[in-house]
């Protein structure tokens, strides 16, 4: 925080996932008083994981939103400061630049973005209609819902595959709808899925819609082969939809470069088009997107941005 200009950071970071918690631990450690701005889904995709065994360092595995907590406790011992609110634009154009929050406008002169990705949906209105009445996009979140229950997972890649066999532990039947014959999926979750004799696949077929928004509930799916065009009902209680994600870049259009699919493009390091914007984590990862990558893209970002504001002067 600068004295004259209470308003004005060295180094503000939106997004509070691991890339984002870690870049503020390392922007901390280098006394540049980051602010860190989460919005409404704070600590990101592992809160609504639960165990993470991949996270070095935790034989055991941890929890994530326990890691996630543990992240954060770690960053503000050093003094980096949490706020919560949705950022409604940022204006790259003008310097230092510009973040406008619902409560405050402030300004900073090094942005370090993180804001993630977010689970896509089919777009059918009766889907959306049921988002937390038995359409869920997170089986780890809503399995234990559905204990005995009959459900499906739409999706033919690492995600749904995953989802489903986790999903097996409460349901009792699962059925996989993909859109084409052959998965997406890596062989070593294809051949525990097809080892599992509560999964099954429904090939070729897409959801035309989900049943029954005017009962509050998922009762069933009706679908569609899109090889013979046969339509029928699926009879299921909960719909799992794990069709990939997309990243949180809105804020960000037109002012950075961007890919096709809307990640931040970076370059040397987390470097975005526009120098004093780094970006890290999912938002610019659609390969790895690991906790661990994430946090070692988001210590990257501070270290890029401690080196720009260093250039500057500051
Ligand atoms: P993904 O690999 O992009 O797969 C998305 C799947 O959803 C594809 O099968 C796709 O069908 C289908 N799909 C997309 N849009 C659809 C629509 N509108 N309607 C119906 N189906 C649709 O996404 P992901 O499974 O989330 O995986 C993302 C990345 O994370 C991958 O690199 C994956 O390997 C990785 N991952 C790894 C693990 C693990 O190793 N434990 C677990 C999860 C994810 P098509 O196949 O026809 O395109």
């Amino acid at each position: 925080m600068n004295a004259d200009h209470p308003h004005l950071r060295n180094v503000a970071i939106i997004g509070s996932g691991p890339a984002g918690l870690t870049a503020a631990l390392y922007a901390a450690r280098a006394n540049l008083n980051p602010l860190l701005i989460e919005g409404l889904e704070a600590g990101g995709q592992l809160m609504m994981t639960t165990a993470v065994d991949n996270f070095p360092g935790f034989e055991d595995g941890i929890m994530g939103p326990d890691l996630m907590a543990a992240m954060r406790k770690q960053a503000e011992r050093f003094g980096a400061e949490t706020r919560t609110g949705n950022v409604l634009s940022v204006d790259l154009s003008d310097r230092p630049f510009v973040i406008t929050t619902a409560e405050e406008t402030l300004r900073t002169r090094a942005l370090i973005i993180a804001t993630g990705a977010s689970a896509r949906m089919l777009g059918l209105p009766s889907e959306r209609a049921l988002v937390g009445h038995g359409v869920s996009t997170c089986a780890t979140c809503d399995g234990f819902f559905f204990r005995g229950k009959p459900i499906a997972v739409v999706g033919g890649g690492d995600s749904a595959l995953e989802e489903a066999t986790f999903l097996t532990r409460f349901a009792s039947h699962v059925t996989v709808i993909h859109r084409r014959d052959t998965l997406r999926a890596s062989k070593i979750m294809q051949d525990k899925a097809f080892a599992n004799p509560k999964i099954s696949f429904e090939w070729d077929t897409e959801v035309l819609e989900v049943r029954n928004p005017a009962q509050g509930l998922v009762s069933s799916v009706h679908l569609q082969n899109l090889r013979t065009g046969v339509r029928k009902d699926l009879e299921i209680e909960g719909l799992f939809v794990a069709i990939g994600h997309t990243p949180n870049t809105d804020l960000f259009k037109h002012q950075l470069e961007m890919t096709d699919m809307g990640y931040l493009i970076t370059r040397e390091g987390t470097k975005t088009s526009l120098p004093g914007v780094f970006a890290c984590g999912d938002v610019q990862d659609h390969v790895y997107r690991q906790a661990i990558t994430a946090a070692g893209s988001g210590c990257m970002a501070a270290i890029d941005a401690e080196r720009y504001l260093e250039a500057l002067g500051h």
